[in-house]
């Protein structure tokens, strides 16, 4: 069998390094990474600083299914001492995923390519793949694991404002504003904002930081001593709509309570039964959730690690935080700077403010068909793959098996990741992907 990935990130170095342990040693793996940096991807990248650490636990971090001290082996092993409790530098974890990723590129099964792919296409069920110098290769198998896109320009903000000096797309990228005083205001509640705060605290940054966000809810921070809710998993299994499923967790939240057990350990109870349930509900059923509960739950869901918790309580209890629950309504050009006018939650009150940088941290955009790469972008135009019912990635079965546009599957295509947002929700954290790829190597190597 010859198979193809497209991503040299972290879901494609996972699943290289998980498919060798499995493939014969006549399997053949093609592997395409424009950036040509296999491993580290986005999330894990040397652009990181030491202050930006994962929020997931070392010992949950490994790469390979089964062997779950694979991580802190390789820590331990090269001089960074590591508890399995312990939370580490985002960028260390990127050095160990390179370590993997040039480990892998050295096996003979394995062909690395340093470029895009820019189509796909299958004909009775073999695949060619287009890079953009225009060679074409075939294969049996495709695995797409192309990452996070950009986060999507806020309906608010013109599209005029899309290159002006005080907008920032792009999240992931840590300016140093000329200007220690500068009013930056951060567009967004989540671990991407906080981020972005961890930096400008590092960097000294004088001026008055403000996020802006639907409800306001900043996540909250890992417990340091984390306990384990003994749910009856018999009770997990019933079809509970959005809100039977908050009373539900609020029962067990109360009985948790009352048996000195905390809140984390009921949300980290529920967690592994997060893909079943949004899988049981319809699309009138995921808006619910999305727009009632989403935030509440990514507060519990996406923790903070307690050290980076004080140091944003430092920033808050200073005043040079202010957290807002809003609705950005327009964005206007103010010569350097940017105006904002917005509409406070629950009052309905109109405010307006200028600042002197505007950072987009609302999440990276689904809307493949305007901010897709060249290849997302392709896959839809040329009807090979379709986005899901509410457009949050690619249609797919639970599986990760992606479907055609009849709505029919390729038996022999797969994505990772956030691309399934829309069929699983929960799969962008390192464990949920590192089990996914467990279950795809099932099947394609079963065939
Ligand atoms: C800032 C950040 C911090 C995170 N922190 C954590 C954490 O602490 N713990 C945790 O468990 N999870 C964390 N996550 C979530 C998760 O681990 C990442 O989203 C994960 O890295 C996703 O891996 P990926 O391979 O899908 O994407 P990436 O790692 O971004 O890789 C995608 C790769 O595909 C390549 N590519 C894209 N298109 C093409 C193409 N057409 N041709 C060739 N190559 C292409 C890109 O160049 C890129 O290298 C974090 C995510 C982010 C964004």
């Amino acid at each position: 069998m010859r198979i193809a990935i497209i991503g040299g990130g972290a879901a494609g170095t996972l699943f290289v390094a998980n498919w060798l342990k499995r493939a014969s040693s006549t399997d053949e793996l093609i592997w395409m990474e424009q950036s040509g940096n296999f491993g580290a991807g986005l999330a894990y990248s040397e652009a990181n600083q030491d202050y930006h650490i994962l929020n997931v636990r070392a010992g949950q971090m490994h790469a390979y299914t089964d062997d779950p001290n694979h991580f802190l082996r390789w820590m331990n092993g090269n001089g960074f001492p590591c508890n399995p409790e312990d939370f580490i530098a985002r960028k260390l974890y990127g050095r160990y995923l390179k370590a993997i990723a040039d480990k892998c590129l050295t096996d003979s099964r394995v062909q690395g390519f340093t470029q895009e792919v820019i189509s796909l296409s299958e004909k009775n069920q073999a695949w060619e793949i287009k890079l953009i110098d225009t060679t074409i290769i075939s294969c049996d198998s495709i695995i797409l694991a192309t990452g996070n896109l950009l986060p999507a320009r806020p309906t608010a903000l013109p599209p005029a404002l899309n290159n002006h000096p005080a907008y920032q797309r792009n999240p992931w990228h840590y300016n140093t504003p000329t200007n220690p005083d500068a009013t930056i205001l951060l567009l967004g509640a989540g671990l991407t904002m906080i981020d972005q705060l961890l930096h400008l605290q590092a960097i000294e940054h004088r001026g008055k930081i403000i996020s802006l966000s639907p409800h306001g809810f900043l996540p909250l921070a890992h417990p340091t001593f984390p306990q384990k809710w003994p749910l009856d998993e018999s009770l997990m299994l019933a079809h509970r709509s959005p809100l039977e499923w908050l009373r539900f967790f609020r029962e067990q939240i109360q009985k948790a309570q009352a048996g000195k057990y905390d809140v984390f350990a009921v949300a980290d109870a529920f967690r592994p039964y997060v893909q079943t349930i949004w899988q049981s509900w319809n699309k009138t059923e995921h808006e619910a959730f999305r727009q009632h509960l989403r935030h509440r739950w990514a507060q519990l869901r996406h923790r903070l690690p307690m050290k980076v918790a004080k140091k944003i309580d430092v920033l808050k209890n200073s005043g040079q935080l202010e957290i807002h629950a809003g609705r950005l309504l327009e964005v206007t050009n103010e010569g350097e700077r940017l105006r904002v006018r917005w509409q406070v939650r629950g009052t309905g009150e109109i405010k307006a403010m200028d600042v002197d940088l505007l950072v987009n941290c609302t999440g990276p955009s689904s809307r493949f068909e305007s901010d897709g790469s060249v290849l997302l972008k392709n896959l839809l135009a040329e009807n090979i793959l379709i986005q899901d019912a509410e457009q949050l990635g690619f249609a797919a079965l639970p599986s990760g098996a992606l479907k055609k546009p009849d709505g029919n599957s390729y038996t022999h295509a797969f994505a990772l990741g956030n691309l399934l947002r829309g069929t699983l929700w929960e799969i962008t954290a390192v464990p949920d992907i590192r089990k996914h790829i467990g279950q795809v190597l099932d099947l394609l190597l079963a065939k």
